[in-house]
């Protein structure tokens, strides 16, 4: 997911909702037929969701919200009472366990989760809108990133929508001259807060064998299908770093989302906001695509883990920048990032990546969870090589593709495939609050650069740092220190500077390395 402002999540008023944590239940598969209308807002919904509930279980819970009014239950074609209270929808398992598959029937108008809304051209249009846990708004659903599931939209609505959704399309059925069904798939296991559908008038555009562009047919008219161009250059590279595309086809969708960009899986939700013909996207295209990999697939198991899915999906956002367009963009777009983050240490300085003290979920969408992370992550790559960096990705992904993941389990990973004792370079980095702050002095005598360090902050980082230096034959060579206590010196030897020494020059560390004046 991609912000649209940090402001804008500062004046949502957010609301926090129970959630269903039962661990003895576990969601397999989701069906939603859904009504659209356009004489009013109210969406009718046949929830079929199929469970595995272990022996002991009494009762299921099921987040949904209370705006939507439950008229009746199912359980094996049986009418079965249940108890809507809180958000939180309760049903009996009459001491069976296994497979359940239970029917909920319910009507509302949804306050949020789907977002029935005018466009941009002053046109209705349908948008879910799931991040982090709204699906409940308007789906019966066990609303956790831990509990994943295949699911099926089953849409009938009035004839001028097309609808798209998760998965593949299976069939588009015209019911009357005023009504059709649309139906898709997935078949592969997502979190909730991804699982998405869109109804408006659409134009359609296949970009290659895997992306299609989907922008309202008005911006289609306005020449704005400039926008999405470059998205099967961005899919091809995201494939080339991280193996096959996990979902089939990836769909580009121009949207209402309060979001700059929704990585929904296989059909990524754009802000019509950004859509403007102007091909400025390439970036946010970047990170929602590599959001398919991270979040979608291999996704968090808790909230608190959120940087394995923010923090992966902006690394190879930076990534892609870099390759596309050069150093120079991405030093700009980096120079940007570290100012965000500095902003936001200030502004709460007890605060570290891995934050479980959080009030509400929208609280961890911030520049640690996004650009503090995938600093962390270019460190880490620098740290162990390119090499070792690019095999413990592929090892973590792969050993979690669609299904879910902790920090400590890709810290493991992370450990086994260097070889390397990372838990202090881990430990620093996500759970100590603020920056490095190091000053140095030198001096130069007989070849000799001797640099003595000293850390200003209370906690002592580990730190490598570049130094570049000529050697004698007038090669520029970077040497490298590996500062570990809170004072210590360092003798390089047999080299020559002329100037004072350039430390970490393509600022690889994030913190301050400064000269002491
Ligand atoms: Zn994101």
């Amino acid at each position: 997911m991609f912000p649209r402002s940090q402001l804008l999540f500062l004046v949502l008023v957010l609301s926090f909702h129970l959630q269903a944590q039962n661990s003895q239940v576990d969601a397999q598969h989701y069906r939603f037929d859904v009504t659209l209308s356009d004489a009013s807002d109210t969406i009718q919904c046949d929830a079929q969701l199929t469970l595995r509930v272990a022996e002991e279980v009494a009762e299921v819970r099921v987040d949904l919200a209370r705006t939507m009014h439950v008229l009746t239950v199912t359980q094996g074609g049986d009418t079965i009472g249940f108890e809507h209270d809180l958000d939180v929808l309760k049903l009996p398992t009459g001491g069976v366990s296994g497979e359940l598959t239970y029917s909920v029937h319910y009507r509302g108008v949804p306050e949020d989760g789907l977002i029935i809304s005018h466009n941009k051209f002053g046109d209705r249009t349908f948008f879910s809108d799931h991040w982090p846990d709204r699906a409940r708004e308007w789906l019966a659903v066990i609303d956790t990133p831990a509990d994943k599931a295949t699911c099926e939209f089953v849409v009938t609505a009035p004839i001028q929508y097309d609808v798209v959704s998760n998965g593949h399309l299976l069939s588009i059925d015209t019911l009357s001259a005023e009504t059709k069904t649309t139906h898709w798939k997935m078949d592969y296991l997502i979190p909730t807060k991804v699982m998405a559908m869109g109804a408006a008038a659409f134009e359609t555009q296949q970009l290659d064998s895997m992306s299609r562009a989907w922008l309202y047919a008005r911006s289609g008219e306005q020449g704005q299908n400039y926008d999405f161009e470059e998205a099967p250059e961005v899919l091809a590279f995201m494939v080339e770093q991280l193996g096959d595309y996990p979902f089939g086809k990836l769909d580009h969708v121009e949207s209402t989302t309060k979001f700059g960009g929704m990585e929904n899986a296989s059909c990524i939700f754009y802000s019509e906001k950004h859509i403007n013909g102007n091909q400025d996207v390439n970036g946010l295209i970047a990170h929602e695509v590599a959001h398919q990999w991270f979040g979608n697939s291999a996704s968090e198991s808790s909230w608190v883990d959120v940087w394995l899915s923010e923090g992966f999906a902006t690394y190879y956002e930076y990534l892609y920048i870099q390759t596309q367009y050069g150093l120079d963009s991405m030093k700009a777009l980096s120079d940007e990032n570290e100012e965000r983050i500095r902003n936001y240490e200030e502004k709460y300085p007890d605060r570290a990546i891995l934050y479980p003290n959080y009030d509400h979920i929208f609280e961890l969408l911030n520049p640690l969870s996004y650009d503090k992370a995938a600093w962390m992550l270019r460190l880490l790559s620098y740290q162990v090589g390119q090499d070792v960096f690019a095999e413990i990705v592929k090892t973590y992904y792969q050993s979690h593709t669609y299904g879910n993941a902790t920090t400590d389990e890709f810290i493991a990973v992370a450990e086994k495939v260097s070889g390397k004792d990372l838990k202090y370079f881990f430990h620093q980095w996500l759970s100590v609050p603020g920056a490095p702050d190091v000053r140095y002095t030198w001096k130069y005598k007989r070849n000799t650069l001797e640099l003595s360090f000293e850390q200003q902050t209370t906690f002592t980082y580990q730190l490598m740092i570049d130094v570049p230096v000529q050697t004698s034959n007038n090669q520029v060579e970077i040497r490298q220190v590996f500062l570990t206590q809170k004072k210590q010196t360092f003798k390089l030897e047999e080299v020559m500077i002329h100037n004072a020494p350039d430390l970490d020059p393509l600022n690889i560390i994030y913190g301050r390395i400064q000269e002491k004046e």
